[in-house]
């Protein structure tokens, strides 16, 4: 590791102040993804700014019936928040299916939201990449692909996203609050993350400065009718080969609303828009999930490790959607 220097800043307006003096620091949450990329040399920064003492670790109720937690909530505690259990289960689902429950108590919202790819390349100083250094080149296409995206990629990089929360997150049509040098502004999370096309450096559309407040959820009614699915290697401690967020309301057989996010397969935790409109007012049947599927992966770029993901898909998604129909009819 290179050496550094460590602030602590002990409210948002010295955070920020750290980090405009400082344009290469990085912000130190839980440290469980900074951490190892300083130890591996993915993340060189000069100055860590430690924002654990930062006000913001609660879950609270907002008076149009949102939720907001704060950015340094722990996954662990978001997981076992009682609200969070009743009201959104697929995010308490996705948040236990993620990491050990050590890394849980350690891990917050916002460096959840934020942690970076798994590819191998990204991960290993002694190979090009073009996350890591731009213009470097990309491995993966020809190599070792297997865990990496089908959705949203780009001829210069294919890396998955590897968050569980954050699909289940924006299968409820979050909102993210970011602070900066210029104020304040709110986002939903869809648009926070970006597609890597010329520039797969840059994962997020937050500019120098800014940092992650807090994650609103919206008082969606049938988020209590959700589920998290994921498909791994391992029964536990193994990152999504593709996971499913879905919340769905169904009256007589046909779909009123649907809400369907997919992890695993995307450059971004991937809201499955085009599944949801087909969804939309039709009949809850294994058929018309199966039409869904297809809808969404009809723009996948599958290479020959990672094609699998696209049957896996197609296979896992209706009898999951299938199942969650049932379910929210007791
Ligand atoms: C062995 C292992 C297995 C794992 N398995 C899974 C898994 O199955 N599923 C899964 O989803 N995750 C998994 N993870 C990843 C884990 O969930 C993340 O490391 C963790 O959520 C990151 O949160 P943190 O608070 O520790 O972030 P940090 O490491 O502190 O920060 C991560 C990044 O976010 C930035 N950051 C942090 N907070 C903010 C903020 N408020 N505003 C702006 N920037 C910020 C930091 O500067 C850094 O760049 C695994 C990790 C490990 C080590």
């Amino acid at each position: 590791m290179n050496p550094f220097r460590y602030e602590r800043a002990s409210d948002t307006s010295t955070a920020i102040a750290l980090l405009t003096r400082f344009p290469e620091a990085a912000l130190l949450a839980g440290g469980t993804n900074l951490v190892d990329h300083m130890k591996l040399g993915i993340a060189q920064p000069h100055t860590v700014i430690d924002i654990t003492q930062l006000p913001y670790q609660q879950i609270e109720q907002l008076p149009d019936g949102s939720l907001r937690i704060g950015a340094m909530v722990r996954n662990s505690d978001l997981a076992a928040d009682t609200t969070i259990r009743q009201r959104y289960p697929a995010l308490a689902q996705a948040l236990l299916s993620g990491a050990s429950g050590q890394l849980r108590n350690l891990a917050t919202t916002g460096g959840n939201l934020l942690q970076r790819t798994r590819c191998v390349y990204f991960q290993d100083v002694s190979k090009p990449c073009n996350k890591r250094v731009p213009g470097s080149g990309c491995p993966a296409r020809q190599g070792y692909h297997r865990n990496l995206a089908i959705l949203g990629v780009s001829e210069h990089c294919i890396a998955s996203h590897p968050s569980d929360m954050a699909v289940a997150m924006m299968a409820f049509d979050a909102t993210v609050h970011i602070v900066g040098p210029q104020g304040e502004r709110t986002l939903p999370l869809l648009l926070l993350y970006r597609q890597p096309g010329n520039e797969p450096e840059r994962d997020t559309v937050l500019k120098p400065g800014e940092m992650i407040t807090a994650v609103d959820l919206p008082p969606l009614p049938m988020a209590a009718h959700s589920r998290y699915l994921k498909v791994r290697d391992r029964a536990s401690y193994a990152f999504a080969l593709v996971s499913i967020a879905a919340a769905l309301d169904v009256e007589d057989n046909t779909i009123r609303d649907i809400r369907l996010a997919l992890g695993g397969v995307g450059s971004m935790p991937w809201r499955a828009l085009k599944a949801e409109n087909v969804l939309r007012g039709s009949p809850a049947t294994e058929e018309m999930f199966l039409q869904a599927a297809n809808a969404e992966l009809a723009d996948a770029y599958p290479l020959p490790g990672n094609a699998f993901k696209i049957d896996l898909v197609r296979r896992v998604l209706p009898p999951f959607l299938l199942e969650l129909t049932e379910e929210s009819k007791r």
